[in-house]
């Protein structure tokens, strides 16, 4: 045990500077000015040059310090996504945009680096651009400071590019006060932990195991909770599949006003 928590640990620490070359990276393709966009499966669905060179980046790296990773990949398993909300990094609005390192341990994720290159990229020349949350379960999450929408104010955040009527109807089912659009799995927990946003509905395919792995350990890590739209737990063993089919649910406080007011149209719409 002793022998695993100095790999986790390391693990953690390492994803913490890897997150943040990755960050340099997708700012430096920004400043370059060629995105080399390509369609993965639809106009909505986009890869980058900055996915490429980040997810290369990351993936040689940590090969690079943990060569042995593949074979103690059985338990701890590392899920990247290089560039999460490439649609809103296409289209300039940039501080949705985020870099995920996620650690799974026998399936349970319990580790999570989030690195956010265009974190105040609006607040002047003088501010620093760019920083990195982090979190490991039972120990806390850090790089941020926790902030809670005021009680009583139900805060909806929700996809911006990547809607449809399920995603709607389950929206307005919460009775928001206010509902958000906006880009990133991990851009829209960082709305919860900071205050901006009460709940994250997401009640359609599409987004995968790399986009909820490290935003779901920083989550857990404040007491919130991220589960499917029927309120299972989401697992991370390396034979999962990888589309999250029935969803996203998750909240900082109040998970069960959230949860009880998803509708059985959409319940059954989405199979786990
Ligand atoms: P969004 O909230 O739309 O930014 O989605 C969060 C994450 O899930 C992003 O990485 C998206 O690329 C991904 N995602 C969600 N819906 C879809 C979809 N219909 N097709 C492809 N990717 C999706
Ligand atoms: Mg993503
Ligand atoms: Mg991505």
């Amino acid at each position: 045990m002793a022998s695993s928590h100095t790999v986790l640990m390391r693990l953690v620490a390492s994803a913490y500077s890897i997150a943040q070359k990755a960050g340099v990276i997708v700012r430096r393709v920004i400043a370059e000015g060629d995105l080399g966009i390509v369609e993965k499966t639809s106009a909505t669905d986009l890869q980058t040059k900055a996915d490429r060179l980040a997810q290369m980046s990351i993936c040689s790296s940590l090969a690079r310090k943990f060569p042995k990773l593949t074979i103690i990949g059985e338990e701890l398993v590392v899920w990247v996504d290089p560039l999460d909300g490439t649609k809103e990094y296409t289209e300039g609005l940039l501080d949705n945009v985020t870099v995920l390192i996620g650690i799974a341990y026998e399936g349970k994720a319990i580790a999570g680096v989030i690195n956010q290159p265009y974190y105040n990229y609006q607040a002047g020349p003088d501010a620093v651009l760019g920083r990195t949350i982090w979190g490991v379960l039972g120990l806390g999450a850090f790089g941020f400071q926790l902030k809670e929408v005021p009680v009583g104010k139900h805060i909806v955040t929700t996809t911006r590019s990547h809607s449809n009527k399920l995603v709607t109807d389950c929206v307005t089912a919460m009775n928001p006060d206010d509902v958000l659009r906006v880009g990133g799995a991990g851009n829209k927990i960082i709305q919860l932990i900071e205050g901006k946003a009460s709940a994250y509905v997401f009640a359609s395919p599409g987004c995968k195991k790399w986009d909820t792995c490290a935003p779901e350990v920083i989550l857990h890590a404040v007491g919130g909770k991220l589960t499917d739209i029927h309120g299972n737990d989401l697992h991370y063993n390396k034979e999962v599949k990888h589309m999250n089919s029935a969803g996203v649910l998750a909240t900082l406080r109040n998970y069960d006003y959230y949860a009880s007011r998803v509708p059985e149209s959409v319940k059954k719409a989405l199979v786990p």
